[in-house]
């Protein structure tokens, strides 16, 4: 039931998951997994959702050395049941243009400090670069987004326009010649500041929201937000505290999503609150008040 094998339909035989942080694997390491493959009869792969690649028909006695080999080739076997499964992240600041965070970074530096810890619950983490959420970060025990304010330079626009046709939130208008954010519009993306053609946008407020309790499957739920951290040493601190809590007091059996009140998720909300720094951490409601001051677009 653990470590990534999964009893198939026909229960001769098992489906190996590999381990796969941020869904990213080498070249050679691809091969090496083609090669494993094949030395063991099997002719395909499954990628999975979550970032990984499944080697089906298995049969069980042949486990131990499966193991081995993919030990050896850096694609050890991976998680599935109740534990810390395959973190997962979009491309982010590697590639992505809208990316306002090192999702992929980020994501093995969790699964380096979490894979695989034995959980009363499934724990899915997933990383998303910006609130586009290609990742469905909220759809996971727990999600982490890269979000960004803007704030515009005083007194220098031209009231072009142009940041507004970017914002599709309609979070951004022109009046007397300037622009003007709705902050109860934005979703903090970014997309404005790189938009604009005079450079007067300035990106304020850089930060990972977190949130916990998602869920997919049968019945999806949205994950709560939790905390907006400013640096990556916040966010993985507070991903530990939260794998903690869920470690110490969920009960297993149900899935976190349906006992986050019975766990005092809004107590333990502001107890994690109250240790993280005061400048590493972003004041939802006083951030937001900042740009709508006039300061900014
Ligand atoms: S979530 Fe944002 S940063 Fe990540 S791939 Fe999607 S658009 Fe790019
Ligand atoms: S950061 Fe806000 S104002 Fe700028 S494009 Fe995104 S939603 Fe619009
Ligand atoms: S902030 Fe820049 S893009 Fe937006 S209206 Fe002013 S000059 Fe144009």
């Amino acid at each position: 039931m653990k470590g990534g094998v999964i009893t198939e339909r026909d229960t001769e035989y098992c489906t190996i998951r590999l381990r796969i942080p941020a869904g990213v694997v080498s070249l050679r390491q691809l091969r090496g997994i083609a090669d494993v493959a094949e030395s063991y009869g099997v002719d395909s792969v499954h990628l999975t959702t979550r970032q990984t690649i499944e080697i089906p028909h298995m049969p069980p006695s042949r486990l131990d050395s499966l193991s081995g080999d993919l030990l050896a080739n850096g694609t050890p076997v991976g998680s599935e049941r109740d534990e810390v499964v395959n973190v997962i992240a979009c491309p982010g600041l590697e590639r992505c243009i809208f990316a306002n965070i090192d999702s992929i970074t980020l994501a093995k530096e969790i699964d380096a400090r979490l894979f695989g810890k034995e959980m009363p619950v499934k724990m899915r983490i997933s990383i998303s670069g910006c609130p586009n959420a290609c990742t469905s970060p909220m759809l996971n025990e727990i999600g982490i987004i890269g979000q960004i304010r803007p704030v515009r330079v005083p007194g220098m626009c031209t009231g072009c326009g142009t940041c507004m046709e970017f914002c599709k939130e309609e979070a951004i208008a022109i009046r007397q010649g300037a622009s003007v954010l709705d902050p109860s519009r934005c979703v903090e993306c970014g997309t404005c500041i790189r938009s604009c053609p005079y450079d007067l946008l300035k990106a304020s407020g850089e930060h990972y929201l977190i949130t916990v309790g998602g869920r997919r499957g049968r019945h999806p739920k949205l994950g709560r937000e939790f905390l907006a951290v400013k640096s990556r040493e916040s966010v993985i601190a507070v991903v530990e505290k939260i794998v903690t809590w869920v470690y110490r007091r969920a009960w297993s059996g149900r899935l976190l999503s349906d006992q986050m009140d019975e766990l005092q998720f809004e107590k333990f909300r502001e107890e994690i609150r109250e240790i993280i720094p005061n400048e590493d951490r972003i004041d939802e409601e006083s951030g937001r008040s900042d740009v709508s001051a006039g300061t900014s677009i």
